[in-house]
């Protein structure tokens, strides 16, 4: 009887070395994602005051900042369900940002927010400011405020690896495209491609299982974002045509405080300047296969 158990037990044993034997190989697929020792570390400017700033004022107050993000965007805005961190590109973006104004990095809470929500979540002041791949246009800078732009994207299109027929949006007459309610994407399909059968989620992942399962024949937003979908699960889909917009990355702030607007436009120039932005760039978002750009100019618009 013991010597059985003990056969076995060295037969387990056995197996699991070989199992684990075949973990770091050659050839077994690389573990993508952002690498914690790669992320720069941000130095919290400790002397920083803003008393100009309502926003910033409030959070000093509380103790922590409250920052709006994505939490399903690959190497962008990802949260791990297991550990509730969030990391990606939007996220390094904002813990720099949160460095500059003073604040450690134990007193950031994320707070998810979709595409459709941002506006009134800046407005209601359920959130100090949002980084989340939220593009600076015209008819938001009437409803919130901009700092930035800190990268430039343009929008896509996402199919399964076996569509032959989708190269650019003009080939969407009669498809299912799916997108986010309330994002610059969906509105472009409408007023641009009317004949195209569009259908709205609050998120991106929802569209994304909802292509591998057959129910939409592509998704469509920014390159950034269906890059990243698209490294997850190369074999099954990927990213056609070329980029048909320009969407240019901004920090949301609510829209008043222009104080608050200028200094992180300030720490945003001060991070590119030093390096952080290109080396969080290539921990996060580069490695879903984005070559590191040249970020685009800030823009200091004024308000009126
Ligand atoms: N950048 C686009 C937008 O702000 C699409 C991505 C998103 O929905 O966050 O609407």
């Amino acid at each position: 009887m013991l010597r059985t158990r003990n056969i076995t037990a060295v037969l387990v044993c056995l197996l699991v070395a070989a199992l684990c034997a075949g973990c770091g190989r050659e050839g077994s697929p690389p573990v993508k994602g952002p690498r914690a020792e790669a992320l720069p570390k941000y130095k919290v400017d400790t002397g920083f005051q803003l008393p100009e700033s309502k926003t910033w004022k409030k959070a000093k107050k509380r103790g922590y900042l409250v920052v709006g993000a994505k939490e399903d965007q690959p190497y962008l805005g990802e949260k791990d369900p297991a550990t509730g961190i969030y990391s990606g590109f939007d996220i390094e973006i904002a813990r720099m940002m949160a460095a500059s104004l003073g604040f450690q990095p134990d007193t950031i809470r994320f707070r998810t927010i979709a595409s459709a929500n941002r506006e009134t979540a800046l407005q209601n002041g359920q959130i100090d400011y949002y980084v989340g791949t939220y593009t600076i246009n015209d008819m938001r800078k009437k409803l919130v405020g901009f700092a930035g732009p800190y990268y430039m994207a343009g929008q896509g299109l996402l199919v399964r690896t076996d569509e032959n027929d989708i190269h650019g949006p003009q080939d969407l007459a009669g498809k299912t495209v799916c997108s986010a309610a309330g994002s610059t994407p969906y509105q472009r399909i409408a007023a641009d491609f009317p004949k195209a059968d569009l259908v709205a989620y609050d998120t991106y992942s929802i569209c994304v299982d909802n292509l591998l399962t057959f129910q939409v024949d592509a998704v469509t937003t920014d390159d950034a974002i269906l890059l990243g979908f698209a490294a997850k699960a190369p074999d099954e889909m990927k990213v056609v045509g070329k980029p048909f917009s320009e969407e240019p990355y901004g920090i949301g702030v609510p829209r008043s405080d222009n104080a608050l607007r200028a200094a992180l436009n300030d720490a945003l120039e001060a991070n590119e300047k030093n390096g952080n932005w290109k080396k969080a760039f290539e921990a996060t978002l580069g490695l879903s296969g984005v070559p590191a750009p040249k970020p685009p100019p800030i823009d200091r618009y004024p308000t009126n």
